[in-house]
Parts: structure tokens; C-alpha cells; sequence
């Protein structure tokens, strides 16, 4: 294990990341609903869902063919008296002991009948008249899947804090929940800083910039299974950002954005300070998103005290840095509220595309684009012009992961990419 990381200060990337996971992972979280399971996807179970009976509930043809004992076919070609047919959804009833000698022509998905343990694909027999010759051996179990060999009744099939994607529902579904418990999604308050950011509607004058960070994140807050709490644009004025800041304390996270810089307007970590904040780090030697903070502050504000406080990030205004920092940070911290089981962060590998050359000392994420077929995936840095470049960023489909030790990749080494 590492040692321990600081508790605040600017910290490596990693230790960043295993402060968050820490705290994500020992967050309250909060109360459940019932969902129908067609609205389910994406959210995170509360209740674990096990078999309601065996899987599968008979032992299940995989194949057209004959229902046969392997012991009758050892040696083929084979004939043996036909007796009836089982096709799929006929009930046990129809089924029947199977004598030596007998086999019966059975489809894919219908029971076994008992005597039976193998099936001939059709492929490799010839039916004339009651008969059927067998030109083929099998083994015994093959061509079918026994009763509860997926899942015997009432096995767990899905914990409570998995996250469901299609699969999951299609297991809850073969289960028979037409709704689901799930836990209420978590309320991320978003809050914009700074005296230049118009809101989208207006008209931004010469040395305005439109605010584009509540919407990046609202998106990303959605796609990460949160709701989000737009906050109006605060300025870069103490009293009123502090109001704000209040206000978004209120929801069971706050996003800020902007204003965690070193300039003379930059007043969010003070603002915190005033109201007794804990701060984990308030940097991370990562590039773009260095001047992030993240920490928490206490409910009644006369003290902190673990149980009864408010997590918060104070993410970079630059919009690069903004969506960075999310995905790196913010989206675990998320998951954690919203009841989910911590997610490592996966990087893939990807041939590069063209040299890249940085200077050493900072983890980067860097924009980058994707490509190639199949096996041959390839990856190369979309052209920005730095962390403000929205407009690279929509071209990217990804992040190129360079490693603070390295200032030059050559061109076809293997190099970690996140995917967004
Ligand atoms: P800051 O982190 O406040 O120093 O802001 C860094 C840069 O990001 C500045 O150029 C800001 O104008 C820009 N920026 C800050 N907030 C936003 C926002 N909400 N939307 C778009 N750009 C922003
Ligand atoms: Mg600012």
C-alpha cells in the first residue's frame, strides 16, 4: 500500500484519485424508490435481485436434433426408434422416459426428456420413417445446459449497488421485476463563477464569454446518474458567491466552477474558508485541472463533523479543465452518492498516431481522437489551443493518459487513452 496521502496541498494524480474514492466510499446515501424497469437503466439497485427459481428451471436443448443417451451413439452410425417430439414451451408433461434404443426429436429450447443426456444436432442424422440414423457421437451433456446450471433459486443474480445497464435488465427482467428498487438520484448543485460569464440567452458583450461550464456539467452530472441543481452565475464578489455558495451546500453535492485559481478575483477557497471548509487537496499535479479543490464543510457550520457535512469540488473555469476534472474526479464522487460500488478508472491502449512531446512533472489528459478498425485502434491529440478549446474537445472522442515521467512518445508506441 502507498503511504498515506496529505490531507491537503497539491497531490499527485493517483493519491487525487484514491482521496475521492475513499470519501465516495463512505458517504450516506440516500433513500430508495421503486421504479418500472423500463425507466431502470442507468440507475443504481438498492435491493439485491435473486433467481425466483432455477436457471435454467429444465434442462434446456441448445440444438435442433435428436434427444439421444450418448452410450446408444458411441458407435455410428447408429439407429434408433424415434418416439415423439419436444419442441419448445411443450410442457414436462409431454416429456417421457426414454428407453435405450429410443431417442426423440427434440428443438431448441424444449426440456430434455428424462433417459436423455446428450443431443445430436440435426445436421448429423437422417430420419426415415420411426427411425433416425445417428452419424454422428456425442458426449454426455452436450448440446443442452442442465437444470440450474446459471442460477439455482434464489441465488443472488444482481447486489445492491450495481448500476444497470441493458444486461442487468434484461436479468431483472428474466426474473420477473417489472420494477425495481433503486436509490434516489443524488442532487448536484452547480455553481458558474466569474463577473465575465453571460448567461446563454443574452447577448455577451466585447469582453464577455457565455457560460458553457453548467451546461457541460449538467450533461455530465446526468450521464453519471445524478440530477442537477442549476445555480445562477456568481460573481467575483465575496458576499454574494457566498450566498451561493450556501444555497448549493443544500444539495447532497456542490460543483463549483471557476475561480480556484491564484488571481486576486479567484475567491471561492477563501469563501469556503469562511464557512469552516475541510479541504482534501486543492490541487492535483494534473494537466488540465491543476488548481482543483475538493473538500467538504460542515452542515451547521460551527463545526466539521464527518457525518453532517457537505462534499464539494471546486473545479478549473477553463471548460477542458471543467470536463476533465469531472470525468476524473467528480464522476466517482457521484457514483458513491448515488449508492453505486466504486468503479476503477480503465485506461485502453492505443497505437499513437504522431509523436507527442510535453514537458515532465504533470499526469496529462489530453483531447484526443480515436480511430482505426477493429484491432487496430489508433489515437492521436485533437489540435487545441489549450484548456479553454471547447471546439477541440467536441472533435475529441477521447483523452490521450501521458504519465508525468515521459516528454516524448514516439510515434506507434502503445499509449493509455480514457474513453469519455
Ligand atoms: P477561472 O478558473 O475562473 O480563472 O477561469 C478560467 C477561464 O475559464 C477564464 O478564461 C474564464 O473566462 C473561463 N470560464 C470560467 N467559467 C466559465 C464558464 N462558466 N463558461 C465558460 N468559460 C468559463
Ligand atoms: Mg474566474
Amino acid at each position: 500500500m502507498s503511504p498515506a496521502p496529505p490531507t491537503a496541498g497539491v497531490v499527485s494524480f493517483e493519491d487525487a484519485f484514491h482521496i475521492v474514492e475513499r470519501q465516495a466510499a463512505k458517504v450516506a446515501v440516500g433513500q430508495t424508490e421503486s421504479v418500472d424497469l423500463l425507466s431502470a437503466l442507468g440507475r443504481i439497485l438498492a435491493e439485491p435481485i435473486s433467481a425466483d427459481r432455477d436457471f435454467p428451471p429444465f434442462p434446456r436443448a441448445t440444438r435442433d436434433g435428436y434427444a439421444v443417451r450418448a452410450a446408444d451413439v458411441a458407435t455410428v452410425p447408429a439407429r434408433l426408434e424415434t418416439v415423439g417430439e419436444i419442441k419448445a414451451g411443450d410442457s414436462p408433461k409431454k416429456s417421457f422416459e426414454m428407453q435405450p434404443g429410443q431417442t426423440v426429436s427434440i428443438m431448441t429450447g424444449a426440456p430434455l426428456p428424462p433417459g436423455a443426456d446428450a443431443v445430436v444436432m440435426v445436421e448429423y442424422t437422417a430420419q426415415s420413417g420411426n427411425s433416425v440414423e445417428v452419424q454422428r457421437s456425442v458426449k454426455t451433456g452436450e448440446n443442452f445446459v442442465p437444470r440450474a446450471s446459471e442460477a439455482s433459486q434464489n441465488q443472488m443474480l444482481l447486489d445492491r449497488g450495481t448500476r444497470l445497464d441493458h444486461a442487468a435488465v434484461a436479468l431483472a427482467a428474466s426474473v420477473g421485476r417489472s420494477s425495481v428498487q433503486v436509490f434516489r438520484k443524488p442532487r448536484i448543485a452547480v455553481l458558474a463563477t466569474g463577473d465575465e460569464i453571460v448567461a446563454i440567452d443574452k447577448t455577451p458583450g466585447p469582453s464577455q464569454i457565455r457560460n458553457s461550464n453548467t451546461y457541460s456539467l449538467a450533461a455530465q452530472i446526468q450521464y453519471a446518474g445524478g440530477e442537477a441543481v442549476l445555480l445562477p452565475v456568481a460573481p467575483d464578489e465575496r458576499v454574494r458567491l457566498k450566498a451561493l455558495i450556501e444555497e448549493g451546500l443544500q444539495s447532497d453535492l456542490l460543483l463549483m466552477a471557476g475561480g480556484v485559481s491564484m488571481g486576486k478575483y479567484d475567491l471561492v477557497e477563501q469563501v469556503l474558508e469562511e464557512l469552516r471548509a475541510e479541504f482534501f487537496f486543492t490541487g492535483a499535479q494534473i494537466q488540465p485541472g491543476r488548481p482543483i479543490v475538493f473538500g467538504r464543510c460542515p452542515e451547521n457550520r460551527t463545526g466539521v463533523s464527518g457525518l453532517h457535512s457537505k462534499y464539494f469540488f471546486g473545479l478549473p473555469g477553463n471548460p477542458v479543465s471543467t470536463m476533465v476534472t469531472f470525468e476524473l474526479f467528480v464522476r466517482p464522487m457521484i457514483r458513491g452518492l448515488a449508492g453505486g460500488k466504486p468503479q476503477p478508472l480503465i485506461f485502453l491502449k492505443a497505437r499513437l498516431k504522431s509523436d507527442v512531446r510535453t514537458k515532465t512533472g504533470l499526469m496529462r489528459f489530453l483531447p484526443a481522437v480515436l480511430s482505426g478498425e477493429f484491432e487496430r485502434a489508433e489515437v492521436e491529440l485533437a489540435r487545441w489551443q489549450g484548456s479553454g478549446d471547447i471546439a477541440a474537445l467536441a472533435v475529441a472522442n477521447c483523452y490521450l493518459v501521458i504519465p508525468p515521467d515521459r516528454e516524448h512518445i514516439p510515434t506507434g508506441e502503445w499509449i493509455s487513452v480514457l474513453m469519455r
